[in-house]
């Protein structure tokens, strides 16, 4: 395809530049800059180059050369000049400009077309270097990678890369395994740009990045760039901190499923835990088995410390039976509701099940409690069955914590 280039001057100059540029380019020609102005937007449709001829360039004192410099309409384009011998200091002063090159008369024509192709060629990679530098602007990081994961560039050296404070640093040519501090990961983004290599399609991700101390989370986008054949040759990706928003996300997760004053498992989750094992279970042949218990005459505590203190009651039961939920990974306890709760054990036959709630009785009914004397728990224990639904499990257990109640507290009761 042609390249378009304006040519902007109606001497006879411009004439015989018309004339030898015209087969190879599609010279799209007007007689002032005025006329470039008016009609900018039927005449800059992809323009590559802008010739201007001497009078036009020099005119009220390089008026209109001074306001294309700062006039992003023409930004990235390179604009050549039709200079005249012997070159004046009018003409020298259209360098500083913006021209990149003059063009002599008597025009050849070989000298010409390579003089405006290189033109062409230097300002689209200063273009891709003025990019570069906008995109430093931007709080997210870009960068370019080759084919092999090797930088091109990337926006903004962050704390989690292993780089010299000497300015003259570069990225480019290095690999994430070369210079990112948290090699794990490192390793892991190599083996995700060659994906995205292989397969052509691009990725999103969020990544945690623990350096220096300091613990962040990313969001990461690649995509495949190709060549002008279409053939993948590296990745494009953008980088950005989401470690507010990915903190605000596990908070709101993690008070959808705990308990506000106990820090155990809320009602829900733990059903939700006892529907998730009974599901494995009939898939895997394994066992489980749910405890429930109820803190013995509560009502009395309040009534007789007050509200608060009673909650002190409630915590220091939630923390018994959070120390036997970080010491085995069989083991989950949630709140039921008030002083209720629900522990439920993975692969543990009714025996076992016994012997952890009576220690639990135990544990609990040893526990003091500044200014309130000890207090007890009841407590049920049942196994899971064959025709065990979540419900007809927490029904017998519950029915077993109420036998307890009923033979007299203080008590574990199997059902
Ligand atoms: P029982 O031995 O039969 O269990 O007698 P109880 O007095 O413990 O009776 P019940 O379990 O029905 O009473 C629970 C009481 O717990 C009633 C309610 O006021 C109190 N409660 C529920 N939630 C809380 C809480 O978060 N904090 C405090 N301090 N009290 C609570
Ligand atoms: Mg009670
Ligand atoms: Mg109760």
């Amino acid at each position: 395809m042609k390249k378009n280039v304006i040519l902007i001057g109606k001497s006879c100059s411009a004439d015989n530049l018309y004339s030898i540029l015209q087969e190879d380019y599609n010279i799209i020609r007007v007689n002032s800059t005025d006329e470039l102005i008016e009609n900018y937007e039927n005449i800059f449709k992809n323009v590559n180059a802008v010739v201007i001829d001497y009078p036009e360039a020099v005119r009220n004192d390089c008026e209109f050369l001074k306001k294309a410099q700062h006039d992003g309409r023409f930004a990235f384009i390179p604009l050549l000049m039709i200079s005249v011998t012997p070159q004046d200091e009018k003409q020298l002063s259209c360098l500083s400009y913006g021209v990149v090159d003059f063009i002599d008369e008597p025009f050849q024509e070989v000298i010409i077309k390579n003089r405006i192709e290189n033109a062409i060629k230097i300002r689209d990679s200063a273009s891709f270097y003025e990019i570069e530098r906008m995109l430093k602007a931007l709080p997210s990081n870009i960068y370019l990678k080759d084919a092999d994961g090797r930088y091109i560039f990337a926006t903004h050296y962050w704390h989690h890369l292993d780089h010299s404070n000497n300015p003259d640093w570069t990225i480019r040519g290095k690999t994430d395994v070369d210079i990112r501090k948290d090699k794990e990961n490192a390793k892991m983004a190599m083996e995700k740009d060659m994906e995205v290599i292989r397969t052509g399609k691009g990725d999103s991700y969020i990544i945690e990045i623990n350096a220096d101390g300091i613990l962040e989370y990313f969001q990461v986008y690649k995509e495949p760039v190709t060549d002008e054949k279409g053939n993948i040759n590296g990745i494009i990706g953008l980088l950005n901190n989401v470690t507010e928003q990915e903190i605000m996300k596990r908070k709101l997760k993690s008070a959808a499923i705990i308990d506000g004053l106990t820090g155990l498992y809320n009602r829900k989750e733990i059903q939700s835990q006892i529907e998730k094992t009974i599901c494995e279970s009939r898939k895997t042949g394994s066992t489980c088995s749910v405890i429930m218990l109820d803190i013995d005459n509560f009502k009395h505590v309040n009534d007789f410390y007050g509200h608060k203190q009673g909650d002190m009651v409630i915590i220091g039961l939630a923390d018994i039976l959070k120390n036997n939920q970080s010491s085995s990974e069989k083991f989950l306890a949630g709140r039921w509701g008030g002083e209720e709760f629900m522990l439920l054990l993975h692969d543990t036959e009714i025996s076992a099940a016994t012997y952890i709630a009576e220690l639990i009785r135990q544990c609990f009914a040893n526990t003091t409690f500044p200014d309130i004397r000890p207090q007890t728990i009841s407590l049920g224990v049942t196994q899971l069955r064959a025709d065990d639904t979540a419900d007809s499990l927490c029904i017998r257990v519950d029915d077993g914590l109420y036998k307890a109640k009923k033979q007299g507290k203080n008590r574990v009761c199997v059902v």
